[in-house]
């Protein structure tokens, strides 16, 4: 059945008017016939899923064939908020989903920013984009409507220089009354590891968002209007505050994410000799990494809509205005990574600069960078040569190369082009099949998180069964590595809802913690919460399935208890 019959069919299942306060409409887009149909998610399955994350399975789940290639134009990208998103501090996030053109599994990305809260201001929870436009379109959202603008104008422009031009051309202000995501070179050129930026470093990462939007020859959704208050079930003012102190009171918040954000979990990584380094040959890296030494080149913190915590570390490493990379946002633990350590570079300021570099270039810095190391361990071990690189050398901590390699990736130039194609490179011919026993990867996405997992059975059962592919956002068991915790087996247990073993390289017992962090990152993602401030990912103080229940109730007027809130994961 095509697409839009099921699309057709779904249309005729779903309600016309919102099914609870605040619930914002879906909205189809048929990108080749420009023409647009919304609804609202039935209630059975917002009380089922939630929004974000948990409808957009739902929306994939009726649309999806999976007999056809992910880049095929009947197969839907989805963008969906969480219930809270928009609302409740630090509830800034929203997912896209769709079938990944990079593994071959589930695509389903979070990321926040200004996007998912603004697109409910317009009364929008999810929007659903299939068909292939005839030519670069631009959609743009204004007052809840959808327009059909002419993107052949962007065309061409990655993300620095495209953000310049929105506001020029169409007016606004970022952050105030303009929000966008967009793809950049590398989408339109289908690169396997390109993003869908989502700011000036936020995006949606992992398993190719980026190629799938550019296939749909979309190259932006800009949103504008004024933020609002939200008409709740009930009131949640005061509620927020005692989330937002919760947020503000958490000792990792206070003393890490707020000051130096994700940066400081590289220094226990490599102290612990769990940090990916030179495609996980070795297990730790330099002391230069180290968060502190960002410290110099960092002019302050940013953050997304209304969340307190402001995590996201600025960069300046130069005011020359000529130097397009001198400053920027990020960058993250992931990007320090991969960038780093797994790719053997050791000094911060190269760091910085291709985490500018990938950021204007939307690129995906874990699948890139992962990319990378890959072929590097390939050519260090004579598996591939010269003749594979286009006579280029590939060297453990050469800068300068990957920074030229990151350009011709994205315009599939020489090598880049083989770069471009990620995990597939053996499928596509490019690399010989003894190549796959040096890619880390599972379900054929390339590991996220720089850790070498190896020495911590959580990290490693997690990393296997996530349902995207190699990857820690859905399930890491973080506090696996606090020693406090294992040293109170009563609290870790009240944790996980069963005995956990108080090992990190014991095997036993650790599903039990998986399958509690997997439940939690799901609802998390379903209300819009950031994973850095929920519950068990960084510490266990933070709000929730107990905070989640309390405010759906108070925003939706939907009531949960904690174990059905579980379910819901
Ligand atoms: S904690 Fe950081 S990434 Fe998460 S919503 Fe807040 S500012 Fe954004």
């Amino acid at each position: 059945m095509a697409i839009r019959d099921r699309v057709a069919q779904l249309l005729t299942e779903m309600p016309k008017e919102p099914q609870f306060p605040t619930q914002g409409a879906t909205v189809f887009i048929d990108l080749e016939r420009r023409e647009v149909s919304r609804a609202y998610t039935p209630l059975r399955v917002a009380k089922a899923l939630l929004a974000g994350r948990g409808a957009n399975m739902f929306y994939l789940y009726r649309l999806l064939d999976e007999a056809l290639e992910p880049l095929h134009p009947d197969i839907p990208l989805i963008f969906g908020s969480g219930v809270l998103t928009g609302i409740v501090p630090s509830a800034a996030r929203g997912n896209a989903t769709s079938w990944s053109p990079e593994s071959g599994v589930l695509m389903d990305s979070n990321a926040g920013d200004y996007f998912p809260s603004f697109i409910r201001m317009n009364g929008i929870d999810h929007i659903v984009l299939f068909g292939r436009a005839a030519a670069w379109t631009m959609l743009r959202i204004k007052g809840g409507e959808i327009e059909f603008m002419d993107g052949e104008p962007y065309r061409g422009l990655d993300n620095i220089d495209l953000r310049e031009r929105i506001p020029q051309d169409i007016g606004g202000k970022w952050d105030r009354d303009l929000a966008m995501v967009n793809v950049t070179v590398a989408g339109e050129n289908q690169v396997l590891c390109s993003a869908i930026m989502g700011g000036p470093k936020a995006c949606y990462a992992r398993g190719g968002p980026g190629a799938k939007m550019g296939s749909l020859k979309v190259k932006a959704i800009v949103v504008q209007g004024q933020t609002r208050d939200f008409e709740t079930a009930q009131p949640y003012k005061s509620y927020n505050r005692t989330i937002a102190q919760k947020l503000l009171e958490t000792s990792v918040v206070k003393h890490a994410l707020k000051t130096m954000g994700t940066p400081f979990l590289y220094k226990p990584s490599r102290l612990l000799g769990a940090m990916g380094t030179k495609n996980n040959q070795e297990t730790t890296w330099t002391d230069k990494l180290d968060a502190e030494n960002i410290t110099p080149y960092r002019p302050g913190m940013s953050g997304c809509f209304r969340c307190p915590v402001n995590c996201r570390p600025l960069n300046e490493m130069n005011q020359d205005p000529a130097d397009k990379y001198g400053r920027g946002d990020g960058p993250e633990y992931v990007t320090l990574g991969k960038f780093g350590p797994n790719v053997g570079i050791s000094q911060i300021e190269s760091v910085i600069r291709l985490n500018n570099i990938c950021n204007d270039l939307g690129l995906d810095t874990a699948s890139t960078g992962s990319t990378i190391a890959w072929a590097l361990e390939l050519y260090q071990r004579g598996i591939i040569t010269k003749e594979h690189t286009g006579g280029i050398e590939l060297n453990w901590g050469d800068a300068g190369t990957i920074e030229k390699l990151l350009f011709m990736l994205t315009r599939r130039e020489g090598f880049g082009n083989v770069l471009a194609d990620s995990t597939r490179a053996v499928e596509k011919g490019h690399y010989p099949p003894e190549a796959l026993k040096y890619r880390m990867a599972v379900k054929g996405l390339m590991q996220s998180d720089p850790h070498d997992a190896r020495i911590l059975k959580a990290f490693a059962l997690g990393l296997a069964v996530a349902t995207r592919g190699m990857d820690h956002l859905r399930n890491r068991v973080t506090l696996e590595i606090n020693a406090r915790i294992n040293d109170d087996p009563a609290f870790k247990e009240r944790l996980y809802g069963s005995p956990v073993s108080a090992a990190p390289n014991s095997y036993e017992t650790k599903e039990r913690a998986v399958r509690a962090c997997e439940n939690t990152y799901a609802v998390g993602d379903s209300v819009g919460m950031c994973r850095f401030t929920t519950k068990l990912f960084n510490s266990p103080s933070l709000p929730g399935l107990e905070e989640f229940a309390v405010q759906i109730k108070n925003v939706t007027g939907l009531d949960y208890s904690e174990p059905e809130l579980d379910r819901v994961g």
